[in-house]
């Protein structure tokens, strides 16, 4: 028996439609957005059959997709929903993803009334010429006005997207855009580096040499030049692609509440077609595609397409895969509790070489990744767990 630490849960909403879809992007959406209400129909229909939990939840997210597609009135009802049929903190974090080019000052206004209370925005780039490879919808103009009506729409929490690694993006370019990201003073960052999915334009590009992306050696400099450049800045990083606005209390309080769940194996429960869930040992998803979604809730049956229970042996290299992530690193004494095993009896001795490498550090509460070690967290993350433990 796994013994997860209790906590509460996070409740994630995919709206599944975009106003175009970008080359480089493989979520599930679809740009036709005539069943829009039927997917609410269904999506409040969903809600209720699984609103039954004992489960307490402090989050809720509005991923996807473009929810800032939906009007204001449309995220009311659901947030009323949601509401009723679960059990929410009142000090609930909920966030919209917002696109830039979908917004007015009064409709940002108005999903604050009704109840959204953080705001990420999909700026990606302060720059045009990326923008525009990456096949955005919005004008930097665009961007920095979202930033800007966000603020005066009284959001004290809004935190930006952006996306590096770029065909020719050179650390001047990139440093420019950390630059305007920090002069925004928003309260939380993610820089994502961008990868190339086999199924999506840019994968066809690449793969047929249409298009070149950057060798590892250089993304890896722009990637030493976000954390250097962010924590110089007043940011504080707490994930690979996360940074947090420090606060005069030191405190985590900038970060995303949210997505520390995916990271802590706290459960979380996804809503709307492609949504994945967990609650361990389950991990479920429901159907890719919002015709087959529409039709299982409208039939009165679940909208799950699979299941899979996670084996001891996935989650402990989850937990190893997932809390190297973070700077904050494994906790030692939750794993041990966790699993019944001692973290460094499943690492050893590969431990010891990456410590000596300078790519991780050991204490005697925690192991984490150092910055320079962050860069390889995949290749190392699969090393350390790679040791048999059946
Ligand atoms: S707007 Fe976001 S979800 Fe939609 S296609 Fe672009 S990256 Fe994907």
């Amino acid at each position: 028996m796994i013994e997860v630490p209790e906590q509460a849960g996070g409740i994630y909403v995919h709206i599944p439609y975009c106003v175009r879809k970008c080359p480089y992007c493989d979520f599930y959406s679809s740009v036709d957005h005539s069943s829009v209400p039927l997917f609410l129909e269904c999506l409040e229909r969903e809600i209720a059959m699984v609103g039954d939990t004992d489960l307490v939840f402090d989050t809720i997210y509005f991923g996807g997709g473009t929810p800032s597609i939906l009007a204001p009135e449309d995220i009311a009802r659901i947030i009323e929903t949601i509401h009723r049929y679960f059990h929410i903190r009142a000090d609930v974090e909920t966030t919209l993803e917002v696109n830039p080019g979908t917004v007015t000052r009064e409709g940002l206004a108005k999903y604050r009334r009704a109840g959204v209370n953080r705001l990420n925005i999909g700026v990606q780039s302060f720059n045009s010429a990326n923008l525009e490879f990456l096949g955005r919808i919005h004008s930097v103009e665009e961007a920095a006005s979202a930033i800007e009506w966000a603020r005066q729409a009284g959001y004290d929490n809004i935190g930006i997207d952006l996306i590096y690694g770029l065909p020719g993006q050179s650390k001047r370019t990139w440093l420019a855009d950390l630059n305007r990201a920090v002069e925004a003073e928003v309260s939380h960052l993610s820089c994502y580096i961008l990868t190339c999915e086999s199924e999506t334009p840019l994968g066809r590009d690449v793969d047929t040499g249409l298009t070149k992306m950057p060798d590892d050696g250089a993304v890896r400099e722009l990637f030493d030049t976000t954390i250097e450049f962010l924590t110089n800045n007043g940011f504080r990083q707490y994930e690979i692609s996360n940074f947090g606005r420090q606060t005069t209390d030191g405190d985590d309080a900038n970060y995303s509440r949210h997505n520390q769940k995916y990271w802590s194996f706290a459960p979380y429960l996804g809503l709307g077609p492609s949504a994945h869930s967990f609650r361990s040992p389950e991990r479920r998803w429901n159907h890719r595609s919002i015709e087959t979604y529409v039709s299982q809730i409208r039939a009165g049956k679940s909208p799950i397409a699979e299941k899979e229970t996670l084996t001891r042996e996935q989650m402990i290299m989850e937990a190893i895969y997932l809390g190297l992530r973070t700077t904050r690193g494994v906790d030692l004494e939750e794993f041990e509790k966790m699993f019944k095993i001692r973290f460094e009896d499943v690492c050893e001795p590969e431990i010891s070489n990456f410590k000596h490498e300078g790519l991780l550090k050991l204490t005697d509460t925690c192991c984490a990744l150092t910055p320079k070690g962050l860069a390889y967290h995949d290749s190392i993350a699969a090393r350390l767990a790679s040791k048999d433990i059946m």
